[in-house]
């Protein structure tokens, strides 16, 4: 790796450009947990993050939003999140916190606010671009989460509906729907836990695409993550695959989602097929009124800034890659996004073992160089 963080100007006018090892883009926790690796590696490197402070996505999030783990199950590298006093699964804000300390803990250099417009293929380096910078790079690892890429699919008549809408990343309490008759549209956790808080103010009516699959009450992320350590394990080793999360269900029985499937909350109707002015419709004649629809239909990766890359995809519309390396461009790899960079690489825990085999590849060596904490 190169050590020459030296800014120069290519040509007059145009921006300023650094030569670094490796460029991270995105301080979220992905990026966290590969600064880590990169700064034990004693690689030359830089994270940039577009907010404009530490946290990644547990800067937003509903009010009430917390792991659905205990503290010691979501650990980044090197540091376990400490326990929050009278709170068994921790809130956002610890979280946040947590990941503040962090990046002070191990003297991440991370640069805010820096939002990286385009990464280029140039000679034998990446060029990431922002507004009025520029890093010459010789690998760049890409950890820009889903947050800002909320996924709403279109139905027929959604310009008609003359409610309120809005996805899950504008809701934040449910005391603005106090008095409504709210749809709550989504199969999944978000789904699930906004559905529970909303129906304590509201009518609420649950529309999802499959029906909703239920984790038995007893599994909470210790169970998940000590099942997908296992498949990790055993891939490791190659033994036989031993089966992921995926077959147990998708939504935690946290205490609020069992609460309201108490009050008889929790009973999903198909997605309508339409929008109209006053609510949504099927097709046999069905209609309910309602006054506002919270889309809890997830994220898709947050990749803009790779498409002058011109990444090749995949059926499921993700960039080819092998682990986080892309297939298509050996210095780019992808960093949390979902299981496709990895097993639970977009969880905290899951972000450490990723990242690990991530900056071993582009350092190519896993020497453990010592390095101070703050
Ligand atoms: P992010 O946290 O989104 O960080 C990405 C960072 O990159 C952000 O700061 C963003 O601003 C920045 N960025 C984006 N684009 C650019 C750009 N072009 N240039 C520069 N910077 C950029 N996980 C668990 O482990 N346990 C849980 O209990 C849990 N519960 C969850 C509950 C909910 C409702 C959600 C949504 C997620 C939950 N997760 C949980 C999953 C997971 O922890 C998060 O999705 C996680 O924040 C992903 O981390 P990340 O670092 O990949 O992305």
């Amino acid at each position: 790796m190169t050590s020459t963080s030296k800014p120069h100007t290519d040509q007059p006018g145009e921006p300023a450009t650094t030569r670094v090892g490796t460029v991270v883009i995105g301080g979220g926790q992905a990026g966290l947990a590969a600064g880590y690796y990169l700064r034990r590696a004693g690689a030359d490197f830089v994270v940039l993050d577009a907010q404009s402070g530490p946290g990644g996505t547990w800067r937003h999030g509903w009010d009430s939003l917390r792991l659905f783990s205990p503290a010691r199950y979501s650990p980044l590298p090197g540091w376990w999140m400490p326990d929050q006093p009278g709170e068994p699964f921790p809130t956002s804000r610890h979280v946040r916190r947590y990941l503040a300390d962090y990046e002070h803990r191990y003297q991440l250099p991370v640069q805010r606010p820096v939002d990286v417009e385009r990464v280029d293929a140039d000679r034998d380096t990446l060029l990431v671009s922002a507004a009025r910078r520029r890093w010459r790079a010789d690998a760049v690892i890409s950890a820009t989460g889903s947050w800002r890429c909320p996924h709403r699919p279109r139905y027929p008549g959604h310009d008609l509906f003359t409610g309120g809408q809005l996805h899950t990343v504008s809701y934040r309490r449910p005391a603005p729907f106090a008095g409504q008759r709210v749809a709550v549209i989504g199969g999944g956790n978000s789904a699930a836990q906004i559905l529970a808080e909303v129906s304590t103010v509201a009518d609420t009516v649950w529309l999802t695409a499959h029906p909703p699959r239920f984790l038995p009450d007893d599994v909470d992320g210790r169970v998940l993550f000590d099942i997908a350590t296992r498949r990790e394990i055993a891939a490791r080793q190659n033994q036989p695959d031993t089966g992921g999360v995926a077959g147990l269900g998708d939504i935690v029985m946290v205490p609020a989602v069992r609460a309201a499937r108490d009050r008889g909350i929790l009973h999903a109707h198909p997605m309508a097929d339409r929008l109209t002015p006053a609510g949504l419709a099927w097709n046999d004649g069905t209609h309910i009124a309602v006054d506002t629809i919270i889309w809890c239909t997830g994220f898709r990766p947050d990749l803009s800034h790779l498409a002058p890359l011109k990444l090749s995809l995949t059926g499921a519309g993700t960039p080819r890659t092998d682990g986080t390396r892309s297939l298509d461009q050996p210095r780019l790899h992808l960093l949390g996004y979902g299981d496709w960079t990895g097993t639970g690489s977009a969880t905290l825990v899951g972000a450490a073992r990723t990242a690990r085999d991530c900056v071993a590849q582009i350092t190519g060596t896993r020497a453990r160089q010592p390095f101070r904490t703050a």
